[in-house]
């Protein structure tokens, strides 16, 4: 396996749940920059495809609904 980053070489870590120290389970961690992946991880970015935009409104525009309020 190589790294998605680096295509550098990835070993075989061993890694634990922080909440219970019981689960524990195998991941990769590149050898030249440290990146630490697991077959979970792989699963989701597998799922996922390309980053798209978020929806939030650009800085500096007013929200939608704002300022509508009637004055008597
Ligand atoms: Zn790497």
């Amino acid at each position: 396996m190589s790294c998605r980053r680096c295509q550098g070489l990835m070993v075989t870590i061993r890694l634990e749940d922080a909440a219970s120290s019981t689960c524990a389970f195998s991941g990769w961690q590149c050898l030249l920059c440290g990146e630490v992946t697991d077959s979970g991880i792989e699963a989701n970015r597998e799922g996922h495809g390309e980053p798209r935009r978020n929806g939030a409104r650009p800085p500096g525009t007013v929200p939608v609904g704002f300022g509508v309020l009637k004055r008597e």
